[in-house]
């Protein structure tokens, strides 16, 4: 068996479609602003990809360069008035902050109306009671990619490997509400020696560690889905946390890494930009 390529593109261009009608139903131009603090050609790269991908949709995307010196303080001063700003409609903070600046603490400061990262401790709270809006792009992408096999999640074993806040913790939320039964794997998990047990039973295997090669393609269980959220660049190349090759034929679905999750990241952020203009509308 060889299994489907869970690929993130189409999905997104069709998702990317949908906004386009939504951003000409508002009736104005939505305004994305996207703050950097310092010097950093990742973040500069990533917030161009950003742009590029704004102005597709007919969405403006601001640039807000502040310097590498910028205190705590001087840094909530500024998010404070992008708050204010009416034309705002949602605030992105660019990582990685300055060694000096706390992100978790900044992030509190972003309007939870302009918060498109769904990232405030208001957003995260409402996906525990299941009235989220906007929800923290990658699990959202990765629910869509899931959705788009058609699979019905009720009571379907899903094993998570991964519990950061940005992606493994808001994920098992948004799959309970699914009524999936989740387990949640971490490091504790690892050093107890019991990941491999927990991924060989899993129907639905997500993975968000940045580990190449941490779960083995023949842990896969056979017609498992298999979402490889990691990115790991090795050498000139960038591969998952899975063991492709080996999952590929083991799984019914399985996104590729580039190309599966990473697509639906940037096009869940416009998504939720446009939640929050209609929020504020
Ligand atoms: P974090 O480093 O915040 O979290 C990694 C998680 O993996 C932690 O929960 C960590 O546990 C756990 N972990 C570490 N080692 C092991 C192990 N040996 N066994 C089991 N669990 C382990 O990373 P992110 O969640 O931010 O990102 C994860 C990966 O996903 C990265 O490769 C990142 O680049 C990628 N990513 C991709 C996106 C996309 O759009 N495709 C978007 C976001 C992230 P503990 O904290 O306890 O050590």
């Amino acid at each position: 068996m060889s299994a489907v390529l869970l690929e993130g593109k189409p999905l997104a261009e069709n998702i990317k479609s949908a906004i386009k009608q939504e951003v000409q139903a508002l009736g104005f131009l939505p305004v994305l602003a996207s703050v950097i603090a310092g010097e950093n050609a990742g973040a500069e790269s990533y917030a161009k990809s950003q742009k590029k991908s704004a102005e597709n949709l007919g969405v403006e995307y601001q640039f807000h360069k502040l310097d590498a010196a910028v205190t705590e303080a001087g840094l909530i001063e500024y998010i404070e008035g992008l708050n204010a700003d009416k034309k705002v409609n949602g605030i992105i903070i660019q990582m990685p902050l300055p060694a000096h600046i706390d992100y978790k603490k900044i992030s509190s400061y972003i309007s939870p109306l302009k918060d498109v990262e769904g990232m405030h401790p208001e957003n995260i709270g409402k996906i525990l009671f299941g009235k989220a809006k906007i929800i923290p792009c990658t699990p959202a992408g990765v629910m869509e990619l899931l959705n788009s096999t058609g699979v019905d999640l009720y009571g379907k074993e899903v094993v998570i490997v991964g519990h950061s806040e940005i992606v493994g913790k808001p994920l098992a939320l948004l799959l309970l509400e699914k009524f999936a039964t989740v387990t949640v794997c971490h490091i504790g998990t690892s050093k107890a020696g019991k990941l491999e047990e927990h991924v060989k039973r899993a129907e639905i295997l997500i993975v968000a560690v940045g580990k190449p090669g941490l779960i083995k393609g023949q842990w896969v269980k056979d017609g498992a889905i298999v979402i490889d959220v990691g990115i790991n660049r090795i050498a000139d190349k960038i591969v998952g946390d899975v063991e492709f090759e080996e999952a590929l034929k083991k799984a019914s679905y399985i996104t590729p890494v580039p190309g599966g999750v990473g697509p639906l990241t940037v096009t869940m952020l416009m998504r939720n930009l446009i939640e929050a203009a209609k929020i504020q509308s």
